[in-house]
């Protein structure tokens, strides 16, 4: 098992801070947030990056998220973060139906409602499934 560890850029990374005027700011404004600077820095431009108290790693600089992943692991690392987006979006999905849900009256709709419902959360709970069973 190698230790060695290498810093790679996310395909789909998001901005999870407000941008500010100045990366100074963003970084006292991430400090103050909760977030820890770390002692690696940006594989792209060298400054300081910062762990969120999400646990995710944040350039500041960049603004882009960073993950550290083991060498020879990153295929896994990538997908794993598609499957955790992908639950994102699909629990945001079901919420939505559940407010039409509450809103919609006429059997026909409701049955339908129902059944979108339904295939999401079997959705839902495969993709729980399929992401217990990774590393
Ligand atoms: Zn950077």
């Amino acid at each position: 098992m190698s230790h060695a560890v290498r810093l790679k850029w996310l395909q789909n990374s998001y901005r999870a801070v407000t941008l500010s005027d100045s990366n100074m700011k963003e970084m006292a404004g991430l400090l103050k947030s909760g977030a820890t600077m770390l002692s690696k820095s940006c594989p792209e431009c060298n400054s300081p990056l910062f762990q969120l108290k999400s646990g995710e790693i944040w350039c500041a600089n960049c603004q882009r998220r960073v993950v550290i992943v083991p060498e020879g692991e990153e295929a896994t690392a990538e997908a794993s973060l598609e499957l955790e987006s992908l639950e994102r979006a699909l629990v945001k999905k079901i919420s939505a139906m559940e407010d039409t849900l509450a809103t919609e009256d006429t059997p026909a709709k409701l049955k339908e409602v129902a059944e979108v419902l339904d295939a999401l959360l079997a959705s839902l709970e495969r993709l729980r499934r399929v992401r217990k069973g990774q590393p």
